[in-house]
């Protein structure tokens, strides 16, 4: 009888057509070496992660299904209807299956046991077989990060008065679709954009919404065509639509019955596009926060005023909402238990509401910052790290970061690592210079300020 042996695999050696660097892999059938992990392959050959990461930067476009081709919207809603029944099935199955499996808390209630490895795909595969591999491989991937990340806030932080959810799943639960091979594609038809897919064992030919309002999206799928940009996922979701809006869809029941209400189909492409070349030069700007406007930004060796962003408005809505939340909070009396369950709904909602909003401030500030570096053909922005203390809060941290994904090639490093001896005499007096012009701005001439916080030196000595 003939046993299966596995093939010992051909050791492989991978290139990056980018820096020239090497990494190991194995040979394919064709003899050419695979992919390694974090590695993408382009039209030029493979790249690997950090030239990915320079050369191309990954946008989500979200665009509306105007009409299915060659078939009616009652058909192509049956099959969506199947497809966001699963995804919505499968996720809440698989976030269940890994709370099954988590270990969670020592016995001391200190410590967070490591989550065992499971193969969640192979799972999903068994018990969910009609729902695409690709499918099936993206939506592990992405339902295990959203757990894992969701895990020590609720095991470890609920403990401590923290108060965070397990993430649910209602229908309908956008659908991915892979990328791999002709998995989905779109064409330029005449004037229309036909975005083909697979989608329960049919292939569909849908036509995206364009106009004005949807300018920059299209762009990006030009980009795609053209064969510049390449294709990452699909998903398919919908959102809630009015019905005096006169847009095409589907009409649907809300979850747990409730009243028909229409539905608009979107698909988000998830695309890489490469970066364009900034134009950048060989200035630097210094980026410092102050203690009485938001940000100031200004060029290293020059006695302009400088770029100033006051933030007032946005002072006073985060001290509303801190405020709010504060009150809020005191109200939560266990008195109140049977009201708890409004209050706690209104919490949240305020505090999502309040975190899109500072996200949307984030994004736009970053990206006004950078266009100004890029108009002064700055090479590096030297930002001063201590937080400023204008804002009652901020995400600093993903600020700096989000500034620093936008700014590519522009080089962002912190005033404290920086290390060039002989700019930091010049940064030095930028700084206090800045801090001197913000206190006469404010009217104020404040004696017990010895300016050393205000100094590269003071900095770094950790003042
Ligand atoms: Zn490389």
């Amino acid at each position: 009888m003939k046993t299966k042996t596995r093939k010992p695999s051909i050791e492989a050696c991978a290139r990056c057509s980018g820096c020239g660097c090497e990494a190991k892999s194995k040979a394919s059938k064709s003899g050419d070496a695979k992919v390694p992990m974090g590695w993408k392959r382009t039209s030029e050959g493979m790249l690997c992660r950090s030239c990915m990461q320079s050369a191309y930067r990954t946008v989500a476009c979200a665009l509306p299904i105007v009409k299915p081709l060659g078939a009616t919207w009652d058909e192509f809603g049956t099959a969506l209807r199947t497809a966001w029944e699963r995804s919505t099935s499968l996720s809440t199955w698989a976030m269940a299956r890994m709370h099954l499996a988590d270990p969670g808390l020592d016995a001391e209630k200190k410590k967070l046991h490591p989550m065992p490895e499971l193969n969640l795909y192979a799972e999903i595969r068994g018990r969910f077989p009609d729902v695409p591999c690709g499918t099936v491989a993206a939506m592990a991937q992405s339902l295990r990060s959203k757990y894992m990340s969701a895990r020590f806030g609720i095991m470890v932080n609920n403990g401590k008065g923290g108060r965070s959810d397990w993430p649910k799943f209602r229908y309908p639960t956008p659908f991915p679709i892979r990328a791999q091979g002709s998995e989905w594609a779109v064409a330029k038809q005449g004037q229309e954009y036909i975005l083909s897919f697979n989608l329960c064992d049919k292939r569909w030919d849908v036509v995206l919404r364009q106009g004005k309002d949807f300018r920059r999206q299209i762009g990006m799928v030009d980009q795609l065509i053209g064969g510049d940009a390449l294709k990452c996922e699909l998903a398919l979701y919908s959102i809630r639509a009015n019905d005096g809006d006169r847009r095409s869809g589907m009409s649907e029941r809300e979850p747990g019955g409730g009243e028909r209400s229409r539905r608009r189909v979107m698909a988000k492409l998830v695309l890489r596009i490469p970066r364009t070349t900034k134009r950048s030069g060989d200035r630097t700007m210094v980026l410092k926060a102050l203690p009485h406007s938001f940000l100031v930004a200004r060029m290293a060796g020059q006695t302009s005023n400088g770029w100033w962003l006051h933030g007032d408005h946005q002072m006073r809505r985060i001290a509303q909402h801190r405020r709010m939340m504060r009150r809020m909070s005191d109200d939560m009396k266990s008195e109140q238990r049977s009201k708890r369950g409004g209050l706690q709904g209104r919490i949240s909602r305020q505090s999502k509401k309040h975190r899109d909003y500072m996200k949307s401030f984030v994004q736009t500030t970053a990206a006004s910052i950078v266009s100004y570096a890029q108009r002064q053909h700055v090479g590096r922005i030297v930002f001063d790290d201590r937080k400023g203390e204008y804002f009652e809060s901020f995400p600093w941290f993903e600020f700096w970061a989000y500034l620093k994904e936008k700014a590519m090639p522009i080089e962002v490093v912190s005033v404290s690592t920086f290390k060039a001896e002989k700019e930091l005499a010049e940064l030095e007096l930028v700084l206090a210079d800045m801090a001197n012009r913000e206190d006469r701005r404010n009217g104020r001439n404040d004696d017990d300020k010895d300016g050393s916080c205000n100094t590269v030196a003071g900095i770094l000595a950790g003042a």
